[in-house]
């Protein structure tokens, strides 16, 4: 099981993004570092074509560049489930799926997923 790094500056950003956003979602998409047993997340990227809505955020596949940075995305859960959506796991995008949940304050309110709906384990660094 991969471990992920969080840039703790990075963390902070996009738990301030999701309560700016709240009560709609918000989706970025996240670049970083995948190695052996870490990815290591450092920065996020505005997805083009971003929509935003009070039951769903997202964006168009077809129109991100294949960039091997992008290790996934995060996206908020207003309603404060942790759990992955069926729509999250089948719009999956990269190697990592986070969902911050309500009230987007912490690293408690951060939760990571693997494409297939695996629970990660977290750090920040
Ligand atoms: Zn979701």
């Amino acid at each position: 099981m991969k471990k992920v790094l969080f840039d703790k500056k990075l963390l902070k950003e996009l738990l301030e993004a999701a309560r700016k956003s709240f009560p709609k979602e918000m989706i970025l998409l996240l670049r970083g570092k995948v190695k052996k047993k870490e990815i290591f997340v450092n920065e996020f990227v505005v997805p083009p074509m971003f929509f935003q809505g009070f039951a769903s955020a997202g964006f168009n596949p077809y129109l991100i560049p294949m960039d091997a940075s992008i290790i996934g995305s995060v996206h908020s859960h207003p309603s404060g489930n942790p759990n992955p959506s069926v729509a999250d796991l089948n719009n999956a995008y990269g190697f990592v799926i986070v969902i911050l949940t309500y009230p987007f304050l912490s690293v408690e309110d951060v939760h990571v997923y693997d494409r297939k709906g695996e629970k990660l384990i977290k750090e920040t660094v």
